[in-house]
């Protein structure tokens, strides 16, 4: 867009003030009120039976509108008689009644103009304060109640005064509101107000002279009024005409010599703002198909050609030019109300640009900046004149070159709109166009399959080898997969590492399936990025188009859904959609809804499975387990509900309530614990709560509530949990250490983790998972798995733990093979926090093997 404003943001919002102006303006107010409360307090009225307020508001009101818009240069300075009715005011009423009704007058007069808030504002401080300033000075030099020569004069030069302080008052805002002094603008605008100020006070001494000696000749008043008023606007009208006609021949000129369009358009929308007083003043061109539109601003410093301004902008501006019939005054009509809004104009002059029998474009000219009043028919006129200057530069083909610019432009943005700026591949919105073109609705839809393609392993590369590598991986992915698109397909990115393949002309599950290998295959080969090679998998849900009534967001759900089970199966994997898939996904849905109301209403309970020394049959501390306490379903298992609150993010405000209960409850007990007894809580920690970076001090400022001892707390985490994030769980681990939490690696034996990892985390105990103790009496090689186990946590230095004893003989083959700590059900199983703290107090009784069923072990 051309535009030209004298404010800095002319497109956002045109007449915004900014914070400072703001402030000045309430600063002005509140001045204006400090001196009229002292105005109360100081001065009496100077006549015995002074005029009324509503008299003396009615006459400011009255002189505020006699009033000439004189130019002055590339300014306007708004000329009235209200030093007349200042000066009657000033000698004639009460002192605080002149600032009221100045005040109340420049409130109409703003409200008449329908200037913005700020305007309204500044306005009416302006007038309180000069006013107030004027009348003090009045009542300061002539302090009797005397109505001869010297008060009459006092009076004069008190109104010029006050002219003054308006004067510099607003010379103050405008410098705080454009940055920019013109100290000889300043001056010549000074000036012309004192003049003007003082004569008409010079009518008002000559109105109240008169009315003294003969009151009946006082309508003649109006005589010297009409002269003066008559003299300002013949003047007026004459200086308007002369710059009117230096400007369009400007304006002409700059078009016609500046054949490179965006410096020409540039000129005249300046010329154009300042003759016009406007705020900004800006061409939007529409392109043959109407539907985009741009070119250049400027703001007195900035230029801005060819920009990319919003779509709301250009449609908006396309709205207006269609809808006026011609050149027009607009901010009157409530029906473009909404339009004008969009583009940031209150008031203005526009005219849509034609060429060829359409509409080309948009000249608007807009918002009056200073003290000007709203645009006139005349300045109409004068921006129509210039518009039809801009159409011959459209008619003779001036404009051709920044129209084809413009159709570049176009093609670019269009482009840009359908693909993905990193790999080149076709973006969401292309790819839900063609899933449209797939499943026309209201017809049968065409044959097709739908691959939803997820990277496995992807976050692992960004925050091993930097998101330059993510990035070049993802590249050389979305190439790969160019390459498997047959005619009619369409390949797309639709995610950080999501892809989608639509596959046209699919309808057999064998063919999805292949076509869905062949994917994983491609992806699957390692990429050589810098010196590395990276190799990640990939996971894909098929869904086939087939033949139900399908919508695109039901092909795309299903699909999803399938990829969501791929993913389950574990990496590169493929799953097709099947209905039973919607069942299982809508009571996860139920679940996660349930879950959430069990978090807000706390149906969790905390149960404690006792360690024991399986030598010595003491108990060493107890695994803190969670059961929800369903409502309807009774008291349910981690295994319905802890992978569901992994998922969803829901398991870090069930940990935080968990492990708050629990702690606090092993708190209670080890306070009544004799000095040498053991005790050691144990909580399970998800992957998903290591990853939540306030994990550890969420854990210290709860363990420093309940008052539990960082060293009587075991954190369990999970090898699986470790391998999806080892640098970051590695900086946990060494975090709870300093914090002087102990740390065990629970389920031992089933995750991915090599020795290396176990060697190199800092733990204390080594969890032996109850698959092995399961069969440990049974299978040899179990056995041996186990011996093995419990021997490379010797040599680490940590405690092997084994979970699920449940007979005799698996306690017998554990403590052969060297194992001195366990849990299981054959000591004892989770019980609630009554039942363990019973078993906790009576001390004789906490030594498993004396009384335990154990005992005959
Ligand atoms: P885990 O940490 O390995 O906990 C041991 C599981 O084995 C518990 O199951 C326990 O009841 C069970 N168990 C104990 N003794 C025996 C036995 O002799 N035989 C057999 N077959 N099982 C035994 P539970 O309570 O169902 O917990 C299952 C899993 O849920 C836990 O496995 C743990 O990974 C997770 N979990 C439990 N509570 C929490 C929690 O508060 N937060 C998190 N994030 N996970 C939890
Ligand atoms: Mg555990
Ligand atoms: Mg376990």
């Amino acid at each position: 867009m051309y535009q030209s404003a004298d404010n800095s943001s002319p497109t956002a919002t045109p007449v915004a003030a900014p914070h400072c102006a703001w402030g000045f303006a309430v600063l002005v107010g509140l001045a204006a009120v400090v001196l009229t409360a002292g105005l109360v307090t100081r001065f009496a009225p100077r006549a015995d039976r002074p005029i009324a307020l509503v008299l003396l508001a009615g006459l400011f009101i009255v002189g505020d509108l006699l009033r000439v818009q004189m130019p002055h240069g590339a300014d306007q300075v708004m000329l009235t008689m209200g030093g007349a009715s200042l000066v009657v005011g000033m000698v004639l009423g009460r002192p605080v009644d002149v600032v009221i009704a100045a005040s109340v007058a420049a409130l109409v007069v703003a409200v008449v103009d329908r200037a913005w808030p700020f305007e309204v504002v500044f306005h009416v401080a302006r007038t309180g304060w000069s006013t107030s300033v004027g009348v003090l000075l009045f009542f300061a030099m002539h302090p009797d109640r005397r109505q001869n020569a010297p008060t009459l004069w006092a009076a004069i030069i008190a109104c010029g005064e006050a002219a003054v302080v308006l004067a510099m008052t607003t010379a103050v805002m405008s410098r705080l509101r454009t940055h920019a002094i013109a100290i000889r603008a300043t001056l010549r605008r000074l000036v012309v107000t004192v003049v003007a100020t003082t004569t008409s006070a010079a009518i008002g001494v000559q109105a109240i002279s008169l009315g003294r000696r003969s009151p009946w000749l006082l309508p003649l008043v109006i005589v010297p009024v009409a002269l003066v008023l008559m003299a300002f606007r013949t003047y007026a009208a004459e200086r308007r005409s002369w710059l009117r006609h230096e400007f369009i021949h400007q304006a002409t000129a700059a078009l016609h010599q500046d054949r490179n369009l965006d410096d020409g358009m540039e000129a005249v929308l300046g010329q154009i703002r300042g003759a016009l007083q406007a705020q900004f003043a800006q061409v939007v061109l529409f392109s043959a198909n109407g539907t985009l539109g741009v070119l250049a601003h400027d703001d007195a410093t900035k230029s801005r050609s060819l920009g990319e301004p919003s779509t709301e902008e250009i449609e908006a501006a396309w709205r207006l030019a269609e809808h006026l019939p011609g050149p027009a005054i607009v901010g009157v009509s409530p029906a473009s109300r909404e339009l004008l809004g969009v583009l940031g104009v209150r008031q203005g002059i526009a005219v849509p640009l034609r060429h060829d029998g359409r509409v080309a474009g948009l000249l608007l000219v807009a918002n009056r900046s200073g003290d000007a009043p709203s645009f006139r028919r005349d300045e109409r006129a004068i921006v129509t004149l210039v518009a039809q200057q801009i159409e011959v530069a459209i008619e003779r083909g001036w404009l051709q070159q920044s129209l084809r610019q413009l159709v570049e432009l176009e093609r670019r943005l269009a482009h840009q709109a359908h693909h993905d700026g990193l790999t080149g591949l076709a973006n969401r919105r292309r790819f839900n166009d063609r899933l449209e073109e797939l499943l026309p609705s209201g017809r049968e839809p065409h044959r097709g399959a739908l691959l939803m393609i997820d990277l496995d392993g992807f976050k692992q590369v960004n925050d091993g080898h930097g998101h330059d590598a993510g990035d070049q991986l993802l590249n050389i992915i979305g190439r790969r997969l160019g390459v498997q698109v047959r005619t009619g397909d369409l390949v797309a990115r639709i995610g950080g590492d999501e892809f989608a393949l639509v596959l046209a002309g699919v309808d057999d599950i064998s063919t999805a399936a292949r076509r869905a290998e062949r994917v994983i295959e491609a992806i699957e080969q390692p990429a050589q990025i810098r010196d590395y090679e990276i190799k990640v998998s990939a996971s894909v849900g098929i869904a086939l188009v087939d033949g139900d009534s399908l919508s695109p967001s039901e092909l795309l759900r299903n699909a999803d859904l399938a990829l969501y089970h791929a993913k389950a199966l574990g990496k590169g994997r493929f799953a097709l959609y099947d209905p039973a898939m919607r069942v299982e996904a809508e009571a996860r849905r139920v679940l996660v809804r349930e879950l959430e109301v069990a978090i807000a209403h706390r149906q969790f309970e905390v149960f404690y499975q006792p360690i024991h020394d399986i030598v010595s049959g003491q108990l060493l501390g107890a695994e803190a387990l969670i059961r929800w306490q369903h409502p309807e379903r009774g008291r349910l298992d981690p295994a319905h509900f802890i992978p569901v609150a992994e998922q969803t993010g829901l398991i870090a405000p069930i940990g935080e309530l968990m492990f708050d209960i629990a702690v606090t409850t092993a708190a209670g007990w080890v306070n009544g614990l004799a000095p040498d007894q053991a005790f050691t809580l144990n909580v399970n920690l998800s992957a998903r709560q290591l990853r939540d970076i306030r994990l550890v001090d969420t854990i210290r400022l709860s363990l420093a509530r309940a008052g539990l001892d960082p060293s009587r707390l075991v954190i369990e985490i999970t090898e699986s949990a470790i391998i999806e994030d080892i640098e970051h769980t590695r900086e946990i681990v060494a975090q709870l250490n300093r914090l002087g939490v102990l740390v065990a690696l629970d389920d031992f034996g089933t995750g991915y983790s090599s020795l290396s990892h176990v060697r190199s985390f800092p733990l204390h105990h080594l969890k032996i998972d109850k698959s092995f103790v399961a069969s440990v009496a049974t299978s040899a090689t179990d056995a041996a798995v186990v011996g093995s186990i419990v021997h490379l946590a010797s040599a680490l230095g940590v405690v092997a733990v084994a979970e699920g004893i449940e007979t005799p003989e698996q306690l017998a083959e554990l403590r052969r093979r060297g194992c001195r700590v366990g849990q299981g059900y054959l000591m004892s199983e989770p019980l609630d926090w009554r039942a363990f703290g019973e078993l906790l107090r009576s001390h004789r009784t906490s030594n498993w093997l004396i009384s335990g069923p154990g005992a005959a072990a």
